[in-house]
């Protein structure tokens, strides 16, 4: 993995952190995570950069099981039966939206 800096022209955007996951307002550099094979995976928040090299490997471990329990989640949820709302229940819901 690479990380490296940036100037950032959109300082105060939100960002998503891709090694702890974490949403975090861009300062004025942006710290970008490459691959050894230089694929662009996303930013990293300055808490990871802070933590150092263990710091980060430990934060991305500690993200990819959250995604993995998300994942087993999604996938239980894709196995239950689906009860879709009729088509007056949505126009009831955008009635009451309009007024
Ligand atoms: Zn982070």
């Amino acid at each position: 993995m690479k990380i490296r800096f940036h100037q950032e022209p959109m300082r105060g955007r939100q960002n998503k952190c891709v090694i702890c996951g974490s949403i975090y307002n861009l300062r004025q550099a942006r710290a970008s995570v490459y691959s050894q094979q230089g694929i662009e995976y996303g930013d990293a928040c300055p808490e990871c950069i802070e933590s150092g090299s263990e710091g980060i490997r430990s934060r991305l471990l500690d993200n990819i099981q959250r995604l993995r329990e998300f994942a087993d989640e999604l996938e239980a949820l894709s196995s239950e039966p689906m009860h879709l709302p009729g088509l007056e229940a949505e126009f009831k819901a955008y009635r009451n939206r309009a007024i």
